[in-house]
């Protein structure tokens, strides 16, 4: 994949969130912070029977943290719990170790940030929206 289609995506969902609004209804609720780049998200979920129906983000931070919620969210809304959670163990393993071409196709737009596993300091920057929903879909936090 090249850097400039990697760039391209980045850019436009920072532009043009699709999932960066207010989410009534919600009933999980909880803020991701990750100090070492200033990046602050706060995510919202409205889970109904195991199923995440809907879900927004707001906050703030650099292109990468706020690119990969808003793209996680694309991926995840209408999905079970536990597909969002197995989609999350294949990101999550894409930046640290590695994965499949197969892998990477399920995570669609996401699979771009592949690119943040050769650069460690923004690894937190591209976990931070999936980790927070991590916390809420499988430990049931929320604010
Ligand atoms: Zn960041």
């Amino acid at each position: 994949m090249s850097s400039t289609f990697y760039n391209e995506i980045l850019t436009d969902h920072n532009m043009n969130p699709i999932h960066k609004h207010e989410l009534e209804g919600a009933n999980f609720r909880l803020e991701g912070v990750n100090p070492s780049c200033g990046d602050d998200i706060i995510l919202n979920l409205k889970i109904e029977n195991d199923v995440i129906v809907d879900g927004a983000y707001e906050g703030d931070g650099c292109a990468i943290s706020q690119a990969s919620a808003d793209m996680m969210l694309d991926l995840i809304i209408g999905k079970s719990k536990e597909e969002a959670l197995r989609l999350s163990d294949i990101f999550m393993r894409m930046i640290k170790e590695g994965i499949t071409d197969e892998e990477r196709d399920e995570l669609e737009e996401a699979g771009v940030l592949q690119d943040v596993s050769h650069m460690p300091a923004r690894v937190k920057c591209a976990v931070l929206g999936w980790h927070t929903m991590e916390e809420m879909v499988r430990d049931g936090k929320t604010e």
